[in-house]
């Protein structure tokens, strides 16, 4: 028997808990109390409002996720009113120890209370008060009266001079443009760096999140431990170097004691490389997360190998690699090369193996909507293609070393998929499943342009600001007005308007059905 339950297995070394972090709301404005939590194993979290333990319920419930090893999030209020007033006292306990800290929360005035304090002041002086706040109202009215007419005036102008919700700029006809930052005297909106969880787009702050596909894992601290298969070092024989990711190599080996019916068979294994306590906790949360996801056009995962360096997660073997690479050598000017000379083209892909293609990622994302897990990363270099065109979504992790290009870096090492992610991402953290669905129409557009980098001929800053004002990406030349129509529906900028995965996934398939196979590139 190889179950071996990974929670369990201690990797780390253990840590009492601390709270790091215990933010008082701001009175009216914050419906939050801001927490940050350190220590291993993962600390076990309670709230007390006036010495009474809190039940979470709809309307106060902790909302956290993980960002490196803390443990970060919110005791979140729905409507606060007075009756919220007062201490919260947060308690963080593991094996090693607890820790309380206490936050006073001041969220409404009692309206039965006198809002102001009794007047004591000399009546000369609180006219001079007064005076004071009345000239203070009226600079700031001027000074945002003047602000308001410059953003309206510049502000909103892209290098496209284009407004409105859904200009369209090309994406593959413009050139590639540099980035600007100055811009002559005009407010233009940049990007800075704003600490290492936001970026500062114009005037706004864009709060971001690392690891995001992890922070599912953190709402569900009391789910029943996970058992991940263990295999043993000695049942796997490398072979050959398949790529890097974010984790380390990947490897073609092969896997002994595997399958009940072969004695070996080619797996992919991917090595932690630096294991250190971030690195191993992720990839302890990988596993408890593949281990859990089983599906058709998932990829599989056999399970973990910990005895000894360097560990190892072990999936099936994807024999053309990632969809990304794959498309590109499919495409038009893709020619298998013999000592640098072009020898022959490796074959187009048609409509309808590009319709295949779409309709298996499709499948894979409804089965993690069923699941309500938000992948928050849905991209063609994050699917593995196999034989026979068979597609599944490959990646939980990252791939951010080899397609760094394709991330965007704030606040020193959070990398964010820009490119891929809607309006409500970038600017507010919102990720769900209709997020995943604006991903799946930019991978619908990858696969019709065999693999481009979606807004390529754009800056990161330019990137944010083209997506955040409404534009999308243009059609593909060869992509049919049936498929455009449904990137269009998956790129609506209300969450709620956009289409649902299913029905996506059925009007690609009944599409794909429709479609001739006029190539078959692949056997
Ligand atoms: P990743 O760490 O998942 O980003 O993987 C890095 C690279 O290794 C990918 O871009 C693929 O080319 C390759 N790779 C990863 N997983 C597999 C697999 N299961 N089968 C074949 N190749 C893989």
């Amino acid at each position: 028997m190889y179950a071996l339950i990974v929670s369990n297995v201690s990797f780390l070394t253990a840590v009492p808990p601390v709270i790091v972090k215990l933010a008082e709301p701001e009175q009216r404005l914050d419906t939050c109390i801001e927490f940050t939590v350190w220590g291993y194993p993962q600390p076990q979290l309670r709230w007390f409002h006036k010495q009474k333990e809190i039940i979470e319920n709809d309307y106060i419930r902790t909302e956290m996720g993980f960002y490196q090893d803390y443990l970060e999030g919110c005791l979140t209020f729905q409507n606060p009113t007075h009756i919220n007033n007062g201490n919260y006292t947060l308690e963080a306990s593991n094996a090693m120890g607890t820790v309380t800290k206490t936050v006073y929360g001041h969220f409404l005035e009692n309206p039965d209370e006198p809002v102001t304090p009794p007047h004591s002041g000399p009546p000369d002086e609180d006219t001079f008060g007064v005076s004071i706040a009345v000239g203070l109202a009226g600079f700031a009215c001027v000074l945002l009266l003047v602000l308001f007419v410059l953003i309206n005036k510049y502000g909103r102008r892209s290098k496209f001079g284009m407004k409105g919700p859904v200009a369209v700029i090309s994406g593959e006809e413009d050139s590639a443009s540099p980035l600007h930052h100055v811009n002559h005297g005009i407010i233009t909106p940049c990007t800075l760096d704003a600490g290492p969880d936001a970026v500062v787009i114009g005037m706004t702050r864009i709060p971001v999140v690392e690891n995001p596909q992890y922070f599912r894992h953190g709402h569900n601290c009391n789910k029943p431990a996970t058992l991940v298969q263990h295999i043993k070092r000695r049942d796997i024989i490398l072979k050959r170097e398949l790529g890097e990711g974010a984790f380390g190599k990947v490897f073609l080996a092969e896997c002994y004691n595997l399958s009940p019916t072969k004695d070996k068979m080619l797996v992919a294994v991917k090595t932690l490389k630096d294991p250190n306590l971030s690195a191993r906790k992720d990839f302890q949360r990988e596993a408890e997360l593949l281990t859990n996801l089983q599906h058709d056009h998932i990829v599989k995962f056999y399970g973990v190998c910990v005895d000894g360096d360097p560990l190892i997660m072990v999936f099936e073997y994807m024999k053309h690699g990632d969809l990304n690479k794959f498309l590109r050598a499919h495409g038009p000017d893709a020619m298998i090369l013999v000592d640098g000379q072009p020898l022959q083209s490796n074959g187009e892909l048609g409509l309808s193996q590009m319709l295949h293609i779409a309709t298996q990622i499709a499948s894979g994302m409804v089965y993690l909507a069923s699941q309500h897990f938000v992948h928050r990363d849905l991209a063609t270099r994050n699917c593995l293609v196999g034989n026979g065109l068979l597609v599944k979504i490959g990646d939980f992790g990252m791939s951010r070393d080899i397609y760094s290009s394709d991330y965007y870096r704030v606040g020193g090492h959070t990398m964010l998929p820009i490119r891929w992610m809607p309006p409500e991402s970038i600017m507010y953290r919102k990720f769900s499943t209709e997020s995943d669905v604006w991903s799946f129409g930019v991978i619908l557009w990858e696969i019709f342009t065999y693999g481009k980098q979606p807004w390529f001929q754009l800056g990161n800053n330019e990137v944010i600001e083209c997506i955040t004002q409404g534009r999308v990406l243009e059609r593909p030349r060869i992509c049919p007005k049936e498929v455009y129509d449904i990137m269009l529906g998956c790129w609506q900028r209300e969450p709620q308007q956009r289409l649902n995965i299913k029905d996506i996934q059925k009007v690609l398939f009944a599409m794909g059905k429709a479609t001739p196979v006029y190539l078959d590139i692949l056997g």
